[in-house]
C-alpha cells in the first residue's frame, strides 16, 4: 500500500486524514471509485457547514438514537464509504442499539462485499447480513442494482439506518413504509429530502455521538423515547440546516478575513 502520511501541521490535516482513509479503502477494495466522488461532494458541503456538528445535527442524532432503540427490527446498512470511515463505530452502534449490520452496495460486487465483511469482522462484528445470496430478496420499489436486500435484515426491518445513501433507494425504502434514518452532508440531496430523519453532518462526527446517545437513552423508558421521537419534524430540521448554511455564508461574505472552517 502507498504511504499517505499527513503532516499534523497541515492546516487541513483532519480533512486530509479522512481522505486518506477513503483512498486506502479504495486500494483495499472496500470503497468504489464512485464512492470517492460521493465523498468529494460531501466535503464541499462540510466546508459550507463549517466542519462542525451543529446543534441542529445533534438534535437529529438524538432523535435517531431514540428511534433505533424503539424499533423492533433496526438494521444498519453498510456501504464502502462508511466501512472505510467508521467500521468500529458501526459495530459499536449495532451493539448499543441492538441492530443488525447489513452490507448493501450501490454498485454490487461480491469481491467488495467480502472485503467490507473482513473490515467489519476485524472491527468486532460477529454477524453480518447481506453477503449470502441464499437470503437475497428483491425489492420492486427500488430500480437500481441495489434492490437486492437480505431477507433477515433490510427486507423485514422497520427502521433502517442508511448513511450516505442514494436518493432512489431512500425513496424505495420510504415507499415500503420503513423509517429511514440517514446521515448526509448535503441537505438538498434527494436522500436528505426523502428520509424520515436526516442528520446533516459528517458521518465521522455523527456516529460517535449517536453511540453516546444510544448508551445514554437505552436506560430510559419507551415512553420517554417516544416523546423524543414525536417531538421532531424533519421538514423543519432540514429547513434549519439550510438556513444555518445560508446564515454562515452571509456572515463570511461580510467578514474581511475569512475563517473557512469551524476548527
Ligand atoms: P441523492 O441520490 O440522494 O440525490 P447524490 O446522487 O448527490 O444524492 P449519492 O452519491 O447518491 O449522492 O449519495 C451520497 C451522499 O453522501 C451525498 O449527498 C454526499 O454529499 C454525502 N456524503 C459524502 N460523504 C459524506 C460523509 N463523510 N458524511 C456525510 N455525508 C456524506
Ligand atoms: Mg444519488
Amino acid at each position: 500500500m502507498n504511504n499517505h502520511e499527513v503532516s499534523p501541521k497541515h492546516p487541513r490535516a483532519t480533512s486530509l486524514r479522512i481522505r486518506v482513509q477513503l483512498v486506502q479503502g479504495f486500494e483495499t477494495g472496500v470503497t468504489s471509485l464512485f464512492g470517492l466522488f460521493a465523498h468529494g461532494r460531501g466535503e464541499a458541503f462540510d466546508y459550507l457547514i463549517g466542519e462542525i456538528t451543529t446543534e441542529n445535527a445533534r438534535r437529529a442524532i438524538r432523535v435517531a438514537a431514540a428511534c433505533l432503540l424503539l424499533a423492533q427490527n433496526p438494521v444498519l446498512s453498510v456501504n464502502g464509504n462508511v466501512a472505510a470511515l467508521v467500521p468500529k463505530e458501526l459495530v459499536k452502534l449495532a451493539k448499543f442499539s441492538d441492530a443488525k449490520l447489513e452490507i448493501n452496495l450501490y454498485h454490487p460486487s461480491i469481491k467488495r462485499a467480502k472485503a467490507i465483511a473482513m473490515v467489519l469482522r476485524s472491527a468486532g462484528a460477529k454477524e453480518i447480513y447481506g453477503t449470502d445470496s441464499k437470503f437475497h430478496e428483491t425489492i420492486p420499489e427500488i430500480f437500481s442494482d441495489r434492490r437486492v436486500v437480505d431477507h433477515r435484515g433490510l427486507f423485514i426491518a422497520d427502521s433502517v439506518f442508511v448513511p450516505l445513501e442514494d436518493g432512489d433507494r431512500t425513496e424505495g425504502l420510504v415507499k415500503l413504509g420503513k423509517q429511514v434514518i440517514t446521515v448526509d452532508l448535503n441537505p438538498l440531496s434527494r436522500t436528505a429530502q426523502m428520509a424520515t430523519i436526516t442528520i446533516v453532518d459528517n458521518v465521522v462526527r455523527a456516529l460517535p455521538l449517536m453511540i453516546e446517545f444510544c448508551k445514554e437513552l437505552r436506560k430510559d423508558s419507551d415512553d420517554h423515547l417516544r416523546k423524543i421521537a414525536n417531538n421532531f419534524d424533519n421538514r423543519e430540521n432540514l429547513s434549519e440546516a439550510i438556513r444555518l448554511i445560508n446564515e454562515r455564508l452571509r456572515i463570511l461574505a461580510n467578514t474581511k478575513s475569512i475563517q473557512s472552517t469551524g476548527e
